[in-house]
């Protein structure tokens, strides 16, 4: 059973001494609001104060720019976290208490949802009060810190797994905003998968015999090849009705998609040459993946032989399914409890009542859910997570992490972010609510510090008590069928020379001759729809 021992005691304290300096860290990762593949700015000020703290840091790792790797201390024990900072394209909005796009860019830029600001900044200060509590007591061990963006689209983790960057580690803490308080104890995410699609009109001019058409030279009237956004377009309506006769409908897959590029051609008569469409989707059995895989396969080269392009495909990502650790779990739990529930304050619950007031309800005294000011056992929410799932389903929805799992016993720590409580049942609120509560140091606060020392708590047991890590390892070990390499182990499924995908056209900031701009230009009026139909 841990005990809040004089180090633990100092870790929660510094913390609470910087509580203003980690306040404000979130503030500045939240309002760079920077999407999946483009976290420029984000993961450079990481980078910086990584460096400042005395941690060597390896910038762009696997050929990923807005990755990271760094590392401080020596010797073991080795444990590791990561911060994300990734935000969501058509999520703009002001940190105030009605919708509220943000200003100077198109209404549909991208913003914090999850948050990943509150998440990296979560886990930065619970691994930097370790370190100060290493120092402070001359432990000797060591902190790994790694930056993992692009998590929107599971597209980090899995390339530094497969380039060996979570190798020789001994202890993982994975962590994310949620409702509550707890520690997954048996359902970790599912698998993601992801691959984009290309389509291009390589021989446009051999789409019809010439020798049909009499008058020559007049392109604007001749029939034109159908060319690649028709291709895309076929490939989205067969995989449309394909997907019903993917795998049956038991247990919890998606499949979804994503146009980057279409029909990018201003001379209507002239096939378009290019196009990509990019499939996401989770399942919680690798053969399911596979199976949904073949199928687009299938469909890309038929949209292709039907309009004249060739299909080309381009793996974005492929996770494992994640691999539990009750040990941890329960360690970390145990840790949650000495730190004590998170609790909002008055200044968080009038903001979340001016948002009631705005929406038209009689605002709460305590807005916020219950869950979220209460620690929640992991069998609980064990228990309250599988009332909708299969019997056969041991995994669930999908989130990169689960490639941590499978190089060192991992935890997964859940800590609470603000959600507004429905005020009934079939009612639930728009986004930007949640998304406006992210940046409200008030809101968010008390669920990232009680992450944080969590975290500091538990990497410092992993650290002074070597029964807790032992524990740890001898599950893992048993539950790989040996440990890394093992019989029941799963290597990663992405190759080692992987070149990630960052060359693709993602949503990002631009700077034009207009000055900077969303990938979608900032338009006159409005979102620059135009008038309403
Ligand atoms: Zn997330």
């Amino acid at each position: 059973m841990p005990e809040l021992t004089q180090h633990k005691r100092f870790a929660l304290e510094w913390i609470d001494e910087r509580a203003r300096r980690f306040s404000d860290w979130h503030m500045k990762i939240w309002n760079y609001h920077e999407p999946a593949w483009r976290e420029y700015k984000s993961a450079k000020a990481y980078c910086e104060l990584l460096r400042a703290e005395g941690f060597t840091v390896e910038e762009g790792s696997g050929g990923m720019p807005t990755a990271f790797a760094a590392s401080w201390g020596k010797g073991g024990p080795v444990l590791g976290s990561y911060a994300e900072y990734d935000a969501v394209p058509g999520n703009s909005q002001q940190p105030v208490p009605y919708p509220a796009p943000r200003e100077g860019v198109h209404p549909w830029a991208a913003g914090h949802t999850d948050p990943h600001s509150q998440l990296g900044t979560t886990a930065l200060a619970g691994v930097l009060a370790t370190k100060a509590t290493m120092e402070k007591f001359n432990l000797e061990g060591t902190l790994k810190f790694f930056g993992e963006p692009a998590e929107k689209v599971c597209g980090s983790k899995p390339v530094h797994a497969a380039k060996g960057y979570f190798d020789g580690a001994d202890a993982f803490i994975s962590y994310h905003p949620h409702f509550t308080n707890t520690a997954i104890l048996d359902t970790q995410c599912g698998s993601y998968w992801s691959a984009v699609f290309t389509f291009e009109t390589l021989e446009p001019e051999k789409w019809i015999d010439k020798s049909l058409v009499p008058t020559k030279h007049t392109s604007h009237a001749a029939a034109r090849c159908p060319g690649a956004i028709d291709a895309l377009c076929l490939m989205y309506t067969m995989t449309k009705y394909t997907k019903e006769a993917m795998f049956p409908h038991t247990g919890t897959w998606t499949l979804n998609e994503f146009v980057m590029v279409a029909g990018d051609a201003t001379s209507d008569n002239l096939p378009p040459r290019f196009s990509q469409i990019q499939y996401s989707w989770r399942a919680p059995v690798l053969g399911i993946q596979q199976q949904i895989y073949n199928v687009l396969a299938n469909n890309a080269r038929n949209a292709a032989a039907t309009t004249g392009c060739r299909a080309s495909v381009r793996w974005v990502t492929k996770t494992r399914v994640g691999l539990t650790n009750h040990a941890l779990a329960n360690l970390t739990f145990e840790n949650m409890k000495l730190v004590g529930a998170p609790k909002f304050d008055d200044e968080a619950r009038k903001f979340g009542r001016d948002i009631q007031k705005n929406l038209g309800f009689e605002p709460m005294d305590s807005p916020f859910l219950d869950d979220a000011e209460r620690l929640m056992p992991p069998q609980e929410y064990e228990t309250y997570l599988r009332r909708a799932l299969p019997e056969w389903q041991l995994n669930y929805t999908s989130d990169d992490y689960v490639d941590y799992t499978w190089h060192a016993p991992t935890v997964r720590v859940l800590s609470m972010r603000p959600r507004l409580k429905p005020p009934n049942d079939s009612y639930e609120y728009p986004a930007w609510v949640n998304n406006a509560m992210g940046g409200l140091p008030a809101a968010i606060n008390p669920g990232m510090f009680f992450g944080a020392k969590t975290i500091a708590a538990t990497l410092i047991d992993l650290l002074t008590v070597p029964e807790h890590l032992k524990r740890a390892q001898d599950e893992f070990k048993q539950r790989t069928g040996g440990g890394v390499g093992g019989s029941q182990w799963v290597a990663p499924l992405l190759p080692r020379d992987f070149d990630p995908p960052v060359d693709l056209r993602w949503p990002e900031y631009v700077e034009t001759v207009r000055g900077p701009e969303w990938w979608i230009p900032t338009p006159h009026a409005g979102s620059g729809a135009g008038d309403p139909l």
